[in-house]
């Protein structure tokens, strides 16, 4: 009980009897029972129209009111507040029909003590509160059975016979006398997957468990099909018996109209399949069923469609669409029931296949699905193939969570695709392996970055026309403590994956710009070399990024017009105004943009239009290719007349040979770059290089 006390006030005339009940209480802590007393009914009512009480105490003979009326009188007038009504020995019927007129006890004068009075007085109390909330929940009710065009019901629980009133069964489409008094008239009309239910939650109110029974239930309508329906009802002491009565609502709109919501919210609109939140649930139910029983095993097919973009590029969105729509199909056919195809998303599906006795049970299913794509699919009159990279995980690896198996499944998909088109690979323990090291390299970056593992080597960039040095490009090296030196195409893609390069990419920055300062002052004949550092796209897309670099400037006092960032043209195609207004702001201060790895993208000559670059660097593949194949050369040579007319000037990378180098001049390249000259080289060999001065 909470420390507010318990307001009680006393009716009672006889002097004696009042002090013996006042001892009696005072024998309570004091803080728990606050007494207030009056000796007239009429003086009771006045105390208790100044202030409400939580409990009236009343002796039903006092001098202005006898008998039963004391009490009608008090509780007409205050029927929420619960009352022990007291009498003398010979007086009990009174009393007892006080308790059945709802008083909520009564006590027997003389045979009071402390602990009955204050145990019938909490009862009293905790009994009023019961009370009301039951008597808030009728009304609740009352109200919503008015409210609602509902149907009521009346069960007799001992006579079991039951009271459907008219419109009960007009909801259901039934006729009056098409519906008897058995309770079975509405219980064998209820859909069996919603009866046990159903079942429960009368037998939980009639338990006492809950405050009122309620069940939302499908039950067989006239027209033979089942309606949703919910039904409440409550239950109390009839006249004759237990009953339980209450009403039927018609909810079959807005329950089929949740259970669309639902199918929707775990299907793909455009192909109907399950989503991808429907196919986790599914595999953790499987999963768990894994675990339970040793001899049921499945398997996850994971797979994506192998030239999908080429048909939505050449022929249109709407094919593509149509596309996934006719594949889908094919896929719900070759299903077995209790299997699973779901769209996860784009061009990619994933089947869980129950009963996968072993592999060769899933690649069969693998086969067919090779099978089933290779047939054309007819778009307007068009045919089309196509073919899916299959990846499989089987449930017999002991897979817990359903991330994890679609995770090595979407691996083994990779490894499938590496291997051509329309194959599929099983997870192995090699491609376990390999995840593993990448799980390993993503911890040892972190750890890498924070305790400085990186360093940066140099190498040199030559100007092709005086055969002299004309910089020098930072390459990040990563010095691992027990793997050695581990070059960028070992770690680069997981560092952009996880976005760790975007803080190495600064440290390299900050370092080469502070180093190069330092060789400025230290070797003042290098004062003009400038040094090239590589930006990733994941830097460049930062908002700040411009600031950040003049902010590096600033901070190691290196000129702008001695850096280089060397950039690749992607994120151009993908923000082009944002990534535009960055580069013109370093532009602007006389930082130089360099256009890396030039050639190697469809798109390049469209970004270097746009590209407001200095240089651009092509890509090392077409300088291989320069002494051996007539038409590269006429592609670098073209190249070279385009960036002249747009004044960018051209470097080659990758010159190995002299007869390379000899090639690029002729080209018409301005600089070149290459292991001919030098490889990448640690700080202190480049300084030393540096005062070397070498010419080419
Ligand atoms: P890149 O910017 O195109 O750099 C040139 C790459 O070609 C370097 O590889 C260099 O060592 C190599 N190379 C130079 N001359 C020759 C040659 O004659 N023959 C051959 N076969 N290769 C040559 P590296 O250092 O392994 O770097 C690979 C790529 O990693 C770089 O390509 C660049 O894209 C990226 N990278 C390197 N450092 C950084 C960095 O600090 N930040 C970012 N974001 N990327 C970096
Ligand atoms: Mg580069
Ligand atoms: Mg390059």
């Amino acid at each position: 009980m909470s420390a507010a006390p318990i307001r009680v006030l006393l009716i009672e005339d006889n002097p004696g009897d009042a002090h013996l009940v006042e001892r009696y209480l005072s024998r309570e802590p004091r803080s728990e029972i606050e007494l207030e007393h009056a000796n007239r009914v009429g003086l009771g009512l006045d105390a208790l129209r100044r202030a409400p009480v939580d409990l009236v105490l009343l002796d039903l003979n006092l001098p202005d009111s006898r008998g039963l009326a004391t009490f009608e009188k008090v509780h007409s007038s205050y029927p929420e507040i619960p009352k022990i009504v007291m009498t003398g020995q010979d007086d009990r019927s009174q009393a007892v029909e006080a308790v059945r007129q709802g008083a909520q006890d009564y006590l027997v004068k003389g045979k009071v003590d402390t602990e009955l009075l204050v145990r019938s007085i909490r009862y009293a109390l905790e009994r009023s509160r019961a009370d009301e909330r039951l008597r808030e929940s009728q009304q609740r009710f009352e109200m919503a059975v008015r409210g609602a065009n509902d149907g009521i019901w009346d069960w007799d629980l001992d006579r079991d016979e039951i009271y459907f009133s008219p419109r009960w069964k007009e909801i259901l489409g039934y006729s009056d006398d098409e519906i008897g008094t058995h309770p079975d008239d509405w219980l064998n009309k209820v859909h069996p997957a919603d009866l046990d239910s159903l079942k429960q939650a009368l037998a939980n109110h009639l338990g006492g468990e809950t405050e009122h029974f309620e069940s939302e239930h499908r039950v067989l309508g006239r027209d033979g099909s089942f309606r949703w329906v919910l039904s409440r009802g409550i239950s109390f002491p009839g006249h004759e018996g237990r009953r339980i009565a209450g009403s039927l609502t018609d909810i079959h709109n807005r329950k089929t109209h949740e259970q669309q919501l639902q199918h929707d919210a775990m299907h793909d609109p455009l192909t109907r399949l399950p989503n991808a939140v429907l196919l986790f649930d599914r595999l953790s139910v499987a999963l768990a069923q894994a675990r339970r029983r040793a001899d049921y095993k499945f398997a996850v097919l994971f797979f994506d469609l192998d030239r999908f973009k080429s048909v939505n590029d050449s022929l249109g969105h709407a094919m593509g669409d149509r596309l996934l729509v006719a594949v889908a199909r094919r896929l719900r056919a070759l299903l077995r029931p209790g299997d699973t195809v779901a769209r996860l998303g784009g061009d990619e599906f994933a089947i869980l296949a129950n009963g996968i006795e072993d592999p060769s049970d899933a690649t069969r299913i693998a086969d067919r699905i090779h099978e089933e794509l290779r047939r054309p699919i007819d778009l307007d009159g068009r045919e089309v193939t196509t073919s899916a990279s299959v990846g499989i995980t089987l449930s017999s690896d002991g897979y817990r969570r359903p991330k994890d198996m679609l995770r090595d499944a979407d691996t083994a998909m990779y490894r499938a695709k590496s291997l051509g088109r329309a194959r599929y690979a099983l997870f192995d323990e090699e491609m376990h392996h390999h995840a593993e090291e990448l799980l390993r390299l993503e911890a040892d970056l972190r750890q890498a970055v924070e305790s400085s593992q990186f360093e940066i080597h140099y190498q040199p960039v030559i100007q092709l026309r005086t055969g002299e040095l004309g910089g020098l490009e930072a390459l990040l090296r990563w010095q691992h403590p027990t793997r050695g030196l581990v070059q960028p195409g070992d770690f680069l893609d997981v560092a952009e994956e996880t976005g760790e390069i975007v803080a190495i990419g600064w440290k390299v920055l900050h370092e080469a710009c502070s180093q190069m300062a330092v060789w400025h002052q230290q070797l003042p004949f290098s004062e003009l070399l400038a040094v090239s550092v590589n930006i990733s796209d994941r830097q460049l897309v930062e908002t700040d990024f411009a600031d950040r670099v003049q902010s590096v400037l600033e901070r190691t006092g290196f000129h702008p017009s001695k850096l280089r960032l060397e950039i690749h043209g992607r994120l151009l195609l993908e923000e082009p105004e944002a990534t535009l207004q960055k580069l013109g702001q370093l532009s602007d201060v006389g930082v130089e943009l360099h256009f890396d790895d030039f050639g190697t993208d469809v798109s390049s000559l469209k970004q270097m239009l746009e590209l407001p670059s200095s240089a651009i660097k092509v890509d090392r593949n077409y300088v291989a290719g320069l002494t051996a194949s007539p038409e590269d050369q006429e592609v670098v040579r073209r190249l070279v007349r385009v960036a002249r007319s747009l004044g960018m000037r051209v470097i080659a990378e990758g010159v190995e040979t002299a007869e390379q180098l000899k090639a690029v001049r002729e080209a018409g390249c301005d600089c070149g770059q290459g292991f001919y000259f030098s490889r990448p080289l640690p700080a202190a060999e480049a300084r030393e290089l540096l005062l070397r001065r070498p010419r080419w």
